[in-house]
């Protein structure tokens, strides 16, 4: 197969930390088709020799096995070539345009790596400039858009030029490993199912947490916050992929209805539940790793007095017979104590105890996403009754009402890294051959990003007009104490505080 992908944004931060560097793995791996162009797209005076010296010390400078030899690279490279293009001009298109029918290429992908203001217009101008034809794709980066009505404007654009089959949203989480794992486990074996239901879960906690801070995009992040940032996005499709029920089949359509329905089950907020159930945070200066971090208004592109988040935590329920009642918990941020993302499903405990089992005696489920990807399954066990002469252990009197001696936790371990290790391909890498392979299971369809959007809409609101900000934390903590009393209201706790 022959393809054209279109890096529009070819020179900035996301094409060079994560789109170039996939790109290059897939080429080695063997899984791009062989008869491809890269088209790299800005505004920058380059050319074709000058984009490829561009990737060259991008890729040069990557650690181990992952560097390219020179004849690797050189082989890649040619592959590679360079528009110049003013996005926001529509003269510009022409350019791009010519470029492309230098050759009828059967998959045109053009991928939006550009600030999402242009989103709307670039759809617009490449529609006008004959670029959506049926052979085209297009890729859009998050986030699509900043609320309800910005992503509806977004779409509908988009959608005026292509039909929903050739638009692709990128979540990059679903390109993830671990996370295309969960609908394995809860699809691909039958252990699960007949206990993934109000009966038997008491809760499911889902932590995104991140210890990096904003980094070099502190304008960025000023602007957008962690619920635009995380929640809307992410973990929400998380948690669709924990709460969904069996699609019909693994078609992107019948999982993306599935993953629909929950959203559109999610609890509605009213002000009530918005005061009680979310928690919003602000970092401040800390200790990572033991080494002194400024706070959040300290950092470079922040604005002083900035109230944006930098932490979620809330509490929500999914209104089905399924889960009625069961209390999801959702909590991201940055600067917390680790860098981890995974779920934990919390067991109830056994319904009539016969055993002594620790305080917190239930069963549980951890699902490693990042940076580990397993499993944990947390059970129960009688250790060995201590060797001895018979009389020091008498037999009770009464059997039946017999206490034991307490059961101890053990857990079953699986590590999904080392099972399957090279054979796993990364996040970028996947959804990249996926886009040129017309695959769409794993990005997401308007309607979910719209039902996502008009659930988050109601915090967004509420925070705009409160009158009190995120609360404060210290970097390297959990987040403020007032997560931990948004669980403990359930007498829950978040595992690390149990
Ligand atoms: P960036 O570093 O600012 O890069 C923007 C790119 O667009 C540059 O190549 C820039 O080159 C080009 N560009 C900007 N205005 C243009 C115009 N009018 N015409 C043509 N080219 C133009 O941004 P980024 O961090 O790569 O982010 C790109 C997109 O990915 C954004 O939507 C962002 O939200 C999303 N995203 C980024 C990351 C990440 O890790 N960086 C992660 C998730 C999502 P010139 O200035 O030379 O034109």
């Amino acid at each position: 197969m022959s393809f054209d992908l279109v890096l529009l944004g070819g020179t900035g931060d996301l094409a060079w930390r994560k789109l170039l560097p996939a790109l290059f793995q897939a080429f080695r791996h063997g899984s791009l088709p062989a008869d491809g162009r890269i088209v790299g797209v800005a505004r920058e005076a380059l050319d074709d020799a000058a984009y490829r010296a561009w990737v060259a010390q991008r890729l040069g400078g990557v650690e181990g096995e992952k560097r390219p030899s020179p004849d690797e690279f050189a082989r890649f490279s040619a592959l590679l070539h360079y528009v110049r293009a003013d996005l926001s001009n529509p003269a510009d298109y022409a350019a791009l345009a010519a470029r492309l029918r230098q050759r009828e290429a059967q998959a045109v992908v053009l991928y939006l790596a550009t600030a999402p203001a242009l989103f709307a217009r670039v759809a617009e101008q490449l529609g006008a400039a004959g670029l959506a034809t049926p052979r085209t794709r297009i890729v859009l980066e998050k986030p699509l858009g900043h609320d309800l009505a910005s992503n509806r404007a977004i779409n509908a654009t988009v959608l005026r030029h292509f039909a929903e089959h050739q638009v692709f949203r990128i979540d990059h989480y679903l390109g993830k490993p671990s996370v295309q794992n969960l609908l394995a486990l809860r699809f691909g074996n039958a252990l699960f199912e007949p206990l993934w239901r109000r009966e038997t879960i008491a809760n499911i906690q889902i932590t995104m947490a991140e210890t990096l801070g904003v980094e070099k995009r502190g304008s960025f992040y000023d602007g957008t916050g962690a619920l635009r940032d995380m929640v809307q996005n992410h973990a929400l499709q998380l948690l669709c992929a924990i709460g969904m029920e069996p699609p019909a089949n693994a078609g992107a359509d019948a999982i993306r209805d599935e993953k629909l329905k929950v959203l559109r089950s999610l609890r509605p907020w009213t002000p009530d539940t918005l005061a009680r159930d979310v928690v919003r945070g602000q970092y401040g200066a800390g200790q990572i790793n033991g080494e002194r971090v400024a706070g959040y208004r300290d950092e470079s592109g922040v604005d002083p007095a900035s109230r944006t988040e930098t932490f979620v935590a809330l509490r929500t329920e999914i209104n089905n017979w399924r889960w009625a009642g069961v209390p999801f918990y959702l909590r991201t941020g940055k600067r917390l104590a680790a860098r981890e993302a995974f779920i934990v499903v919390n067991f109830r405990p056994t319904p009539h105890a016969i055993f002594r089992t620790p305080a917190d005696g239930a069963n549980r489920l951890v699902i490693h996403l990042q940076p580990r990807d397993g499993l944990d399954l947390h059970l129960f066990a009688a250790a060995q009754a201590p060797r001895g002469p018979a009389a020091q252990h008498p037999l009770p009197l009464q059997p039946a009402q017999s206490t034991s001696a307490p059961l101890s936790p053990v857990s079953l371990n699986m590590d999904f890294d080392q099972r399957f290790g090279t054979e796993r391909v990364g996040a970028y890498e996947r959804l990249l051959l996926d886009v040129l392979a017309g695959r769409l299971n794993l990005f997401v369809r308007s309607d979910e990003q719209e039902a996502a959007w008009a659930w988050v809409e109601p915090i967004l609101h509420a925070w705009q007009h409160a009158e009190d900000g995120p609360r404060h934390y210290a970097a390297g903590t959990w987040g403020p104490s007032a997560a931990s009393a948004l669980v403990a209201r359930d007498a829950q706790c978040w595992t690390e505080e149990c």
